[in-house]
């Protein structure tokens, strides 16, 4: 009643001088909260009160909000998939997959809005691939395209109760985090679990540690991959009885699971009943070419083999393998994406009104130099900063309007920094 009259008796609220009022919400009394407005019918709120209803309807509001956003649009696979592009270079196979399974879980949490009749099932997901290759990256750019909380954690910091380590739980936590506690908001949020070929337990796993957490693990994000009500503990650490939890429902949260699945590929080799190859006296190339070639075939049968339990793996019916990133690819992961690597460079440089480029055979060096590393895209930063570095160091200081050319002699450290810099004016 933004007038202050109350609708039904068309009488005016306002504050009340009777001492020996309280407040009909908190049961405060005027002389411990001060100033109470007064309702019909001798009810009285205090100012902290109003405040805290404040803040729920504000809540509220924007769980509607975002709510409705979300069920109005989910994007369609392609649209899903062009977005994708924008960060995410190559895997095309992936973004494939995972645009439809993402497309049906965000309709299936839509349907169950309007209509009960027919269930359609989760489908959480399993992206293989090695490191640095985009695994998280399409985790999390997804979860940016549809805007919902994301949160990444680790399966190998897990453990099952009673040993040293962390509970399933608290990754739900994150998910929380990235949420603002919105409860709601997490319950539709996307977790991305990585190394989750770690906690397999057959010879693959050479960690004694790990054997600990092995199976009970499994159980305990089975559970949670299932759907259930998780008892979160809201400081995260261990549960302990006296402590109070967030209950968090897991089922329209969407799990994407990540891991390298070391060797995976003679598994599925001996599957397709190939002799192993990648062995002996085979090349690192042909290896890489075979690992290529192999990935993608990948079936439910061979995680199984790797060692997760049937339960889990028929959890996550949706596997995609992601290829290893080639030379042509880092060096396209270096300059196309939205936030490439060059392009943040060129920007902080144009922020000193200086021109930096950067020259073809500077890239391919660059990402060469990070193939050794074997680290994927994930090394291109480092390297990259390396070979940055004294240049930004002296960069404020130059004059307006230097320009910067990269070249192979650069990136390899043979030919100084300086004098690489002149004007602008000068070459143009
Ligand atoms: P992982 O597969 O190990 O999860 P990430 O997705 O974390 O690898 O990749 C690490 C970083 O490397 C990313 O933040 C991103 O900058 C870059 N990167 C990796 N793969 C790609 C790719 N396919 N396209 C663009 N950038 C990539």
């Amino acid at each position: 009643m933004p007038s202050g009259r109350d609708v039904n008796t068309g009488r005016r609220g306002g504050g009340t001088t009777k001492k020996n009022a309280f407040c009909s919400f908190c049961r405060k009394s005027y002389r411990d909260v001060g100033p109470l407005v007064e309702g019909p019918g001798d009810v009285y709120i205090c100012g902290e009160c109003i405040e805290l209803c404040q803040s729920i309807l504000e809540q509220e509001r924007r769980r509607r909000g975002t709510s409705k956003q979300l069920f109005t649009k989910v994007p369609t696979p392609r649209e899903i998939v062009t977005q994708l592009d924008e960060y995410v270079i190559g895997q095309e196979h992936a973004k494939k997959v995972l645009a439809v399974a993402v497309h049906s879980h965000y309709k299936r949490l839509m349907l169950g809005t309007e209509s009960s009749d027919v269930e359609i099932e989760k489908s959480n997901i399993l992206l293989l691939g090695p490191t640095g290759c985009g695994k998280t990256l399409l985790a999390r750019t997804l979860a940016r395209i549809l805007n919902v909380p994301f949160a990444i954690g680790d399966a190998t910091t897990l453990t099952e109760a009673g040993y040293v380590g962390e509970d399933v739980e608290n990754l739900l936590l994150k998910l929380l985090h990235a949420a603002d506690f919105d409860l709601e908001t997490a319950q539709r949020g996307v977790l991305y679990i990585d190394e989750i070929d770690k906690i397999g337990k057959t010879s693959q796993n050479v960690s004694i540690t790990r054997d600990v957490s092995g199976e009970g693990v499994q159980q305990a994000l089975l559970k949670m991959l299932e759907g259930t009500l998780a008892n979160v503990p809201p400081q995260g650490g261990r549960k302990h009885p006296e402590q109070q939890y967030i209950q968090m429902d897991t089922s329209n949260i969407l799990f994407i699971c990540g891991g390298t699945f070391v060797n995976i590929d003679k598994i599925i080799s001996k599957r397709l009943g190939k002799r192993t190859i990648g062995f002996g006296q085979e090349s690192g190339i042909r290896a890489e070419a075979d690992v290529k070639r192999l990935l993608p075939q990948v079936t439910s049968d061979d995680i199984l083999e790797f060692g997760l339990i049937p339960e889990l793996v028929g959890r996550l019916p949706v596997i995609s393998a992601l290829t290893p990133l080639d030379s042509d690819a880092l060096v396209r992961v270096l300059t196309e994406p939205k936030n490439a690597l060059v392009k943040q460079y060129q920007r902080l440089f144009s922020m000193e009104n200086a021109d930096l480029q950067f020259t073809e055979e500077a890239l391919q060096t660059i990402a060469h130099k990070a193939q050794i590393k074997e680290t994927g895209a994930r090394g291109l930063r480092s390297i990259i900063e390396e070979v940055m570095l004294d240049i930004m160091f002296d960069l404020p200081e130059q004059g307006h309007g230097s320009r910067y050319t990269i070249t192979k002699d650069v990136v390899e450290g043979r030919k100084p920094k300086f004098p690489i810099a002149e004007p602008k004016n000068k070459s143009a």
